[in-house]
C-alpha cells in the first residue's frame, strides 16, 4: 500500500510502505473509510516542531474492521469503527478514571493517513457504531470524533460548561468551532468565538456561537471584559496552544472560571504569581476521547450534530500533499482525505 510520510518543512510525500499486520494478540487491521489532516499535523509541517527522520503520519480514523488479533473480544471484522488518536485498554486505573488518553497502555497513533492501519489495544480503543456500518455521508461526521470533535468536547467538559453559562472560545480551527458546538450542546446560553476569518465566523454561529470577537491579546481581554460587565466568562475554550492565545484564555476567565486548554502548548510559560492572583481553574491535555466516544457517536446516529462541516475539502488519499498545503495555507479549516 502507499501512505504519507513528512520528510521535512513542507515535504509530504505519498509513499510505498509495508501493509500493515497484526503484530500484538490485542490489535486489530482496519481498512479506512476516511483519514484527515490535523492541525496538530501542521506543526511539523511548518517545521516548529522538529522530527527524527521520515515520519509517518495521521492518527484520525474511522472505518472497517478487517482482521482482529487472537486476544480481541469484543471488536469484530466487517464492524464499522471509530478510535480516538490516543489508544487506550479502557480498563486500566486512568481508564476508569475517564483519562483514557492517560492509559497506562497508552500510544499516539500515527500511520492513519492511510489505507490501512493498524490499532493497538483494539478492545479498549475502538468503539463500533451501533446498528452496523452506518450510511457513507454520516464518515465525516463519525471521522471527526476521532480527534477534533473529542477534544472541542473536552475543552468544554475540561472548562465545566454548564446550563446558562458564558463561554469564551479562543481559536477558530476545527477544534474551536467544534468547542463552540460542545458548548452549545452543554447548553451554554452565551458563546463568543474568536474569530477573524469571514467562513470560520459562519461556521462558529452555525455551530452556536451568540458573538464574535476579532480582537486579539490585551484588547480580545477588554472586549470580553466589556461584553460580561467586567466580570470574565464562566468558561474558556482554549484550543490553539501558543503564549498569547493561554493568556488571552486566562484573562477572559472571571475570578473563580475554568479554562479547558486542549491546544498543544508551544512555548507557553506561565508566571506562578501571575496565575495565582487571577483564581482560574485550569484543565486541560491530550483529550481522553474514548470517554466521550459512545454519546458523540449516537449524537451523530440521530442526526443531533454535524460536526463534519468542518471538512471544507474533501481530496483523494493520494493528493494528500495538497491537502496539507491548503490547511497550511488557510485555504481549507481541514482536509477529509478518502482512501
Ligand atoms: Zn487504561
Amino acid at each position: 500500500m502507499k501512505g504519507t510520510v513528512l520528510y521535512g518543512p513542507g515535504d509530504i510525500r505519498f509513499e510505498d510502505r509495508e501493509t500493515p499486520k497484526i503484530i500484538e494478540p490485542t490489535d486489530a487491521i482496519l481498512r479506512l473509510a476516511a483519514t484527515c489532516v490535523c492541525g496538530s499535523d501542521l506543526w511539523p509541517y511548518r517545521g516548529l516542531q522538529p522530527i527524527d527522520g521520515p515520519t509517518p503520519m495521521g492518527h484520525e480514523y474511522c472505518g472497517f474492521v478487517e482482521e482482529v488479533g487472537t486476544a480481541v473480544k469484543s471488536i469484530k471484522p466487517g464492524q464499522f469503527v471509530v478510535g480516538s488518536f490516543a489508544t487506550s485498554d479502557n480498563s486500566c486505573p486512568h481508564c476508569q478514571y475517564g483519562y483514557q488518553s492517560s492509559c497506562i497502555h497508552r500510544e499516539f497513533m500515527l500511520r492513519a493517513q492511510a489505507p490501512f492501519l493498524r490499532v493497538p489495544q483494539a478492545d479498549g480503543t475502538l468503539v463500533p457504531t451501533p446498528g452496523g456500518p452506518p450510511s457513507d455521508d454520516l464518515v465525516p461526521n463519525l471521522l471527526a470524533c476521532s480527534d477534533v470533535l473529542g477534544t472541542g468536547w473536552f475543552a468544554a467538559d475540561a472548562a465545566s460548561v454548564k446550563p446558562g453559562g458564558t463561554v469564551v472560545v479562543v481559536g477558530d480551527g476545527a477544534v474551536g468551532l467544534l468547542g463552540v458546538l460542545s458548548a452549545k450542546q452543554m447548553g451554554a446560553a452565551r458563546i463568543i468565538a474568536m474569530s477573524r476569518h469571514d467562513a470560520r465566523q459562519k461556521l462558529a454561529r452555525e455551530f452556536g456561537a451568540t458573538d464574535i470577537v476579532a480582537e486579539r491579546g490585551d484588547e480580545a481581554v477588554a472586549r470580553i471584559k466589556d461584553m460580561t460587565k467586567g466580570i470574565g466568562a464562566d468558561s474558556v475554550l482554549e484550543c490553539v496552544g501558543t503564549q498569547e492565545s493561554m493568556m488571552q484564555a486566562i484573562g477572559a476567565a472571571s475570578p473563580g472560571g475554568y479554562v479547558g486548554y486542549v491546544g498543544v502548548p508551544h512555548g507557553v510559560e506561565f508566571k506562578g504569581e501571575q496565575l495565582f492572583y487571577r483564581h482560574v481553574h485550569l484543565h486541560g491535555g491530550p483529550a481522553p476521547v474514548r470517554r466521550f466516544l459512545p454519546k458523540l457517536i449516537d449524537l451523530i446516529l440521530n442526526g443531533r450534530i454535524n460536526p463534519g462541516k468542518v471538512f471544507d475539502l474533501t481530496l483523494p488519499l493520494d493528493q494528500v500533499a495538497e491537502g496539507y498545503r491548503a490547511m497550511d495555507e488557510r485555504r481549507a479549516i481541514k482536509t477529509l482525505l478518502r482512501p
